[in-house]
């Protein structure tokens, strides 16, 4: 018989999301009638905006004429989209892409599991914790994370980030290969400086470590002056790969399309110690592993750029930070130290002293039929906090406050 990846066996089960679940099942078929409120959720809940959906639709008729049929498209993306990212997100802030440094992908999962093909198989990983899981996952499946122990990776750096020292992660105390940092934050919704960043990069440049920035929610920034790219920082160039995902910019989450950057600048060891282009092997990899993501997929990402589809989108991305609003404010009120919700959905709150983040999950569930993540999901610096998402309703979202207030 022939055998499996040995690190898969390694792998603890996919548990967070299946108990948080599994308990929520639970509690309302004791109590029927009774109606659950959902803040747990990281996906969007506000359905694709008008500009999208006629570019879909747009789309899909030329797809059935036969002078406007495309099959394979480019292997890195169309040009119309490529050059609205280059525009759009990166020229108006000051920062110059070729065109050759973008790539259209399906995801920006796929893209931060994927990355870690281009590093070799004892390279040594630093991850902020907590830590939205990919990063982890995906290298423990090539088999660079080590042993698991039950809460940690014996092979992974572990970089805290927790009340005491503000969220922000300290560079790493040994030397590391590659760092995954993602801002804003998932899941404790705080953000970077642009001078908290230059730490990193500084660091990377000075280790020779490489640096893959997760931007999935910049576009939930508001704060002035802080960074939407981490190549608004001095120097990124040269040890940055960013990922960024229409997910939860345009609600693409169902609809998939994505976007990677690497610069040429970014280079990596071979064998002879020589550097090489990490642009090269991420291109020989889409090429070989990927067939591009789908025309009209590609036209509905690229409306979120024109002036109507633009602001449609910064419409649905204002409704959630109104949620995030309510939720931050009103827990601020009733005596919790709440974190996040001003430059992302996310709402990151300490448990009272004494209880774990799982008995909040149950209380708050059990007293005020609400959901919410428990923080130790996300590792091990997560115990003792818990995740709110903005991701409803507005009456919703008021109502879970209210009910939160009436536990108090
Ligand atoms: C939601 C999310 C993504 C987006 O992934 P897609 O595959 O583009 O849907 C990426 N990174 C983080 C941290 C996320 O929370």
């Amino acid at each position: 018989m022939f055998h499996i990846n040995h690190a898969f066996t390694q792998l603890p089960g996919s548990y967070l999301f299946a108990e948080t679940a599994k308990r929520t099942k639970a509690y309302e078929a004791a109590h029927p009638g009774q109606e659950v409120i959902r803040l747990g959720i990281g996906d969007v809940t506000e359905p694709l905006v008008p500009e999208v959906v006629a570019a879909l639709h747009r789309a899909a008729d030329e797809m059935g004429v036969r002078e406007t049929f495309r099959g394979y498209g480019p292997d890195y993306g169309y040009a119309f989209l490529v050059d609205a990212i280059r525009e759009h997100e990166y020229a108006s802030r000051g920062v110059n892409l070729a065109f050759d440094e973008v790539f259209i992908s399906d995801g920006a999962k796929c893209d931060v599991g994927n990355i870690q093909e281009l590093f070799s198989s004892d390279a040594v990983i630093a991850v902020t914790d907590p830590v939205y899981p990919v990063y982890v996952d995906s290298n423990a499946m090539a088999g660079r994370a080590g042993d698991w122990t039950g809460e940690k990776w014996s092979r992974l750096v572990y970089l805290p980030c927790n009340e005491e020292n503000g969220f922000v992660p300290a560079v790493p105390d040994r030397p590391v290969d590659v760092i995954y940092l993602c801002y804003p934050n998932n899941p404790t919704g705080t953000v970077l400086t642009k001078e908290q960043l230059k730490v990193f990069v500084d660091w990377a440049k000075a280790n020779g470590a490489l640096i893959i920035y997760d931007a999935a929610y910049r576009a939930y920034v508001h704060t002035p002056d802080i960074p939407l790219s981490i190549y608004e920082v001095e120097g990124a160039r040269e040890v940055a790969i960013e990922c960024c995902s229409y997910s939860k910019t345009a609600g693409f989450t169902g609809t998939r399309c994505a976007w990677c950057v690497v610069p040429h600048e970014v280079t990596g060891l071979d064998a002879d110690g020589k550097p090489v282009e990490l642009n090269a092997l991420w291109k020989r990899r889409m090429s070989t592993k990927f067939n591009g993501v789908s025309y009209p997929i590609q036209r509905a990402a690229a409306a979120i750029y024109t002036p109507e589809g633009a602001r449609q989108v910064r419409e649905v991305i204002e409704k959630y930070m109104v949620n995030a609003r309510i939720i931050r404010e009103g827990l601020q009120g009733l005596g919790y130290r709440v974190f996040g919700g001003v430059d992302s959905p996310y709402v990151w709150l300490r448990v009272p002293e004494g209880v774990t983040s799982w008995d909040f999950f149950d209380r708050l569930l059990d007293r005020c039929q609400v959901v919410g993540t428990p923080g130790s999901g996300f590792g091990p610096s997560g115990e003792g906090y818990f995740r709110l998402t903005a991701f409803n309703s507005e009456e919703k979202t008021r109502q879970a406050v209210e009910r939160l207030a009436r536990m108090k």
